[in-house]
């Protein structure tokens, strides 16, 4: 369920309020940017034009902090509330006087959001029309202009601080203290605030999804709401791991425990919630099943910040499960080099039973899997003679395939990397991991492996470049 708030902030002459360094309340833009539309008319005294000065001041904020605006040339009026920003010389704020000391207001509206504060979808500004405004750089009042003209760009900065989530600022020197001044510019409290707001991600671990099962937990020393959002006073714990799709993919993401009240939550990278499980109402775990396109994505793992049923606590261990179905192998995640060298080379692989309509990671025993990787080898290493390395991972234990085509266990070969044999290699490298692979002819009825592929050179014998995000396979009994 979404809300909707307005607020007014003014930007006064002379009145003030306490408040400590760069205030915020958490709100912000999701993406850390927002579309901002000008098209103001007129030309100040000095000649400079209030369209020029106005986008000027967006540029300054831009430049200045990982905030950007993006400048649209089209006049929007402020005053209807249509999810667009706007700008406009006014006589009154839609209806409402503006203040005798006032300049000019900012008003936001906010959108509640599953996480932290809300979200600033819209914010205009209303300059008071009645003010006399003139452009210039220094102190408020200078030689030559006429007393009493303020400077409107200054103004404009001031008021786009409040656009971008920023109160004012009582004690340091900043372009958001409530009072206009001598202050023309953006100082390092104005920056300072604005990154300290939109840092949040960078204040929480993120973990790369693994598909298959993963056990983890949410105990103390994880990153908290309050953390990852700003702001607020939410002190859940939170794992947040990220994953990317090149195409249209259906998932399941479902939490198992015994202990912990789970939520998941399913954002994308803007961190705007796609989807959420936050029932209460049998037990501990939690499921989101849903078809997502290509991009970059957050799954979230949170719980309730005070406990809802006796059964289930607010820290504990947890199971993930993550599965997918796709039409492609998909893209494999995480590429490095045992040295940690960077690459290039791209990374695919999947898991299919039904010839490569479609791919996934869970099958049954029966199935006749056919398991492929492609790597799509880095130019430098083109033409060369190399190798490839396809390695499965069950439990604690690491097969390596050699150049038969039978896994053998790394840990009888130590400091040896087994590879399947020589090859120049190409742009592309097409592997075949397994063919007809039916589980229940092994007399494996349930098992759970994750397959890796790398290749090196000859020329480099012990840098195998590889990819961490594995092929998952998950053999689950009929
Ligand atoms: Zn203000």
């Amino acid at each position: 369920m979404l809300k909707y708030l307005r607020f007014c902030i003014c930007l006064s002459l002379f009145w003030a309020v306490q408040l400590n360094a760069f205030e915020f309340t958490g709100s912000k833009w999701l993406g850390a940017q927002t579309d901002y539309y000008v098209d103001l008319e007129g030309i100040s005294p000095t000649g400079i034009a209030w369209n020029t000065a106005f986008i000027d001041a967006m540029e300054e904020w831009t430049n200045e902090t990982i905030f950007d605006f993006n400048l649209i040339t089209e006049f929007k009026d402020p005053c209807e509330s249509n999810g667009f920003n706007g700008v406009n010389f006014t006589t009154d704020i839609c209806g409402q006087e503006f203040g005798e000391n006032t300049l000019a207001v900012a008003i936001r509206t906010f959108r509640f959001e599953q996480l932290g504060p809300p979200s600033i979808r819209e914010a205009d500004i209303y300059f008071k029309d009645s003010v006399v405004y003139d452009i210039y750089d220094g102190n408020i009042v200078q030689f030559g202009i006429p007393t009493g003209s303020i400077d409107f760009q200054r103004t404009a900065l001031h008021e786009l601080g409040h656009v971008i989530g920023l109160d004012h600022e009582q004690f340091d020197s900043a372009i958001m203290r409530p009072e206009i001044g001598n202050i023309d510019r953006l100082q390092e409290d104005d920056i300072e605030g604005v990154d300290t707001l939109y840092s949040g991600l960078s204040n929480c671990a993120i973990k790369e999804l693994r598909f298959g099962a993963v056990n983890e937990s949410l105990s103390s020393g994880d990153c908290t709401v309050d953390e990852l959002t700003l702001g607020d006073s939410d002190a859940s714990f939170l794992d947040i791991y990220q994953f990317s799709l090149t195409e249209t993919t259906e998932l399941e993401f479902s939490i198992a425990s015994n202990e912990l009240e789970s939520v998941l939550l399913l954002a994308d990278q803007e961190l705007d919630y796609i989807d959420a499980d936050t029932n209460t109402a049998n037990d501990c775990n939690s499921n989101i099943e849903i078809e997502l396109d290509e991009g970059e994505y957050f799954l979230l793992v949170n719980t309730f910040t005070d406990q809802v049923k006796p059964a289930c606590n607010t820290t504990g261990s947890y199971q993930l499960i993550a599965n997918y179905i796709s039409t492609n192998e998909v893209s494999l995640s995480g590429v490095t080099s045992l040295t940690g060298n960077d690459t290039t080379a791209l990374f695919s692989g999947g898991i299919t039973a039904n010839g490569g309509i479609s791919y996934g990671n869970i099958f049954t025993a029966n199935d006749s899997l056919d398991i492929t990787a492609t790597i799509s080898i880095d130019p430098v290493h083109q033409s060369k003679i190399g190798y490839i390395v396809i390695a499965a991972v069950v439990g604690q234990e690491i097969y390596l395939m050699n150049s038969l085509g039978q896994f053998v266990l790394s840990s009888e070969s130590p400091g040896e990397i087994i590879n399947t044999g020589s090859r120049i290699l190409g742009t592309t490298e097409n592997i075949v991991i397994a063919e007809d692979l039916i589980p229940s002819s092994l007399g494996i009825e349930e098992i759970v492996v994750d397959f890796v592929v790398g290749y090196g050179t000859f020329s480099n014998p012990s840098e195998v470049y590889f990819h961490q995000s594995p092929i998952n396979l998950t053999v689950v009994p009929e």
